[in-house]
């Protein structure tokens, strides 16, 4: 299968990496990373793949005891997890992203979603020049759903435009970890409603997880604002005074987090394996 990921494990025989959790065939984590490689290896890897994972997330407040990078941070574990079982070549993560509604709390970074729809556009467009035909974006912030979606449309366009030899075989495809159907599920039945919509027990626990130090960030937390709409910055302070929408991150659990990656991972591995594969 010419785009298949899981062909270079196999040829590569690749070890296993220590902070992985499965599988003692997946790759080693500089066999993954295109940041790790050099070009002469980028160009030999798209003699056997074309496919390639991009992570993004956003450097925005997550509540009272949440990471200011926990969107960053998740889809880039998920996305080096996902490489490692696929095989499958991980850029560097994006870490701003669409987050205009969090700028009232100190720390938030965001991206007009103009900027955003710029940069995801000039990535794709990079990566389609070199002969990437599939783009696997695996994203961490429901913030950048719409303008990924739209910079997809506009790549298909300039690519075709520019006369790119993969135009006719370009494919992008967008993935939000959070909403993969098991970990969906597993986060209802863990917390229930306590689940809420901004600074989620599930995302905390994955930081968690990730970082064992953010655990002293952790303590009870009063009772959240309901879930409800969101307009502009002041607004949304307003509303949600401590940033969390309807979440009680004080029921994450770093074993919870462990077990997240893991869920979403085998998601989002499916996913990608029938992405690379459709015609
Ligand atoms: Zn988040």
């Amino acid at each position: 299968m010419k785009f298949l990921g899981l062909d270079l494990i196999i040829k590569k025989g690749m070890s296993n990496s220590n902070n992985s959790i499965v599988s003692s065939h997946e790759p080693k984590d500089e066999s993954i990373r295109l940041d790790l490689l050099t070009w002469t290896e980028v160009e030999e890897y798209l003699s056997h793949c074309k496919g390639i994972i991009l992570p993004i997330g956003s450097t925005e407040q997550h509540g009272p005891t949440g990471a200011i990078g926990t969107d960053a941070l998740t889809a880039q574990s998920v996305a080096l997890e996902v490489g490692r079982r696929t095989g499958v070549l991980v850029a560097p993560a994006q870490p701003y992203g669409m987050a205009e509604h969090h700028l009232a709390f100190p720390g938030t970074m965001s991206l007009k979603p103009s900027t955003l729809f710029n940069v995801i556009h000039d990535l794709l467009i990079s990566l389609a020049i070199h002969g990437f035909e599939r783009v696997f974006i695996i994203n961490g912030h429901g913030g950048n759903i719409a303008t990924i979606k739209s910079s997809f449309a506009q790549s298909y366009k300039s690519a075709a435009t520019m006369q790119l030899p993969v135009a006719k075989h370009l494919r992008f495809k967008l993935s939000n970890w959070f909403m993969a159907p098991e970990v969906f599920s597993e986060a209802r039945s863990l917390y229930g409603e306590r689940e809420g919509q901004h600074a989620t027990p599930s995302e905390i626990a994955l930081t968690l997880y990730l970082h064992p130090s953010l655990q002293t960030k952790q303590c009870e937390l009063p009772e959240p604002p309901s879930v409800g709409p969101i307009y502009n910055s002041q607004d949304f302070r307003q509303r949600y005074p401590d940033g969390r929408m309807g979440s009680d991150p004080s029921l994450a659990k770093a074993i919870h987090g462990k077990m997240f990656l893991d869920k979403a991972a085998s998601s989002l591995t499916k996913d990608l394996t029938n992405f690379l594969q459709e015609s």
